[in-house]
């Protein structure tokens, strides 16, 4: 069949173009992409920022959809509405073979290294495809985001115990947090933007904030909002090879980092500080199946509410207009396109 599909055809340029999509092959179904949730990897690749990327593409990976058809047999049905598991894993490969398929050796991810969802109907494994009972489309939307911050979480161990930083309060962030209610004995987040900020204290779970900025002594901030300490378990969600850095003398003795942002460069570390504290340090990277059930499961039940996420909706028609005034708006916290 042949559709309208919103391509990343360069920096800065969205272009509604006419494309064919094939025949679901077999052990795939074809969705109704009903909402896409806009990201921080769509505004770097819009705005030229991520490195190996290639034009043109068409984005869209946070998909919400509706299954049209399957060709073989399957969980799903008909009618039926899911959230999209973009990642494309190889089962045969030794990292999915030990469970790690967030992180196989030959990942693809839609709508980064293939295209995505930008457009009315797409292809997708059944195996990708994960039910929903009661969660609504912009729920739905919203669940790959989330899942970045469960797997985080996940990978952290976090105990009752721990004393939790969590730098950045962007999307990702705020994905983490929401995971981490109730889980430790003390939760500061920090970040450099008033606004940003401005939302965490809403969150539950969220003890203390700190803004970042050149006038404040950060590491007093920190000790104080943390009891006295340094905090025992850092997430970094900001991306900032500054922060990461600062993560490595920010963190208690015996402590654990979990980088969930991702800085495209070295960070180098001091080794002595490094061996004198015995830091534990964790890349966390996408999320596995079972966490996208975990994730939806915590909506369902009312355990994470995402509906004040959403400050911005983008008819998928004015998409290719309004994208770029919108992923500048500095109130923007989630913008959702809706078809
Ligand atoms: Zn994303």
């Amino acid at each position: 069949m042949t559709q309208p599909e919103i391509v990343l055809a360069g920096p800065g340029r969205l272009e509604l173009r006419w494309g064919e999509l094939s025949d679901p092959g077999p052990g795939e179904a074809r969705v109704r992409v009903r909402r896409i949730g806009v990201c921080g990897t769509d505004i770097h690749a819009f705005h030229g920022r991520q490195p190996f990327f290639e034009y043109p593409r068409i984005l869209g990976h946070e998909l919400a959809a509706e299954v049209l058809s399957v060709n073989g047999d399957s969980t799903v049905q008909p009618g039926e509405t899911v959230a999209v598991e973009p990642y494309l894993n190889d089962p045969d490969s030794p990292a999915s073979r030990r469970g790690k398929t967030n992180c196989c050796e030959s990942l693809r991810v839609l709508g980064v290294h293939c295209d995505g969802g930008m457009r009315p109907e797409i292809n997708v494994p059944v195996s990708k495809l994960h039910l929903a009972a009661s969660a609504s489309l912009d729920q739905l939307a919203l669940v790959e985001m989330l899942c970045i911050g469960q797997h985080a979480v996940n990978r952290s161990r976090v105990g009752k115990d721990d004393v939790i930083l969590v730098s950045g309060a962007g999307p990702i962030g705020l994905s983490v947090i929401s995971f981490l209610k109730g889980r430790g004995k003390r939760l500061v987040v920090a970040d450099l933007s008033e606004k940003r900020l401005a939302f965490c204290p809403e969150m539950p779970g969220v003890d203390a904030t700190i803004q970042v900025g050149p006038e404040i002594d950060f590491e007093k901030s920190l000790r104080e909002a943390s009891g006295g300490g340094l905090p025992d378990l850092v997430f970094d969600a900001t991306g900032s090879r500054a922060s990461m850095l600062s993560t490595f003398t920010l963190t208690a003795h015996g402590g654990r980092i979990v980088f969930v942002g991702l800085f495209q460069g070295e960070v180098v570390f001091d080794d002595p500080n490094f061996h004198r504290r015995e830091l534990t340090v964790m890349s966390s990277r996408n999320a596995t199946s079972s966490e996208f059930a975990q994730v939806i499961a915590a909506m369902e039940s009312g355990e994470v509410d995402t509906d004040p996420w959403i400050t911005h909706r983008i008819p998928f028609g004015d998409v290719t207009a309004r994208f770029g005034e919108v992923i500048s708006d500095p109130l923007l916290r989630k913008a959702v396109i809706e078809m």
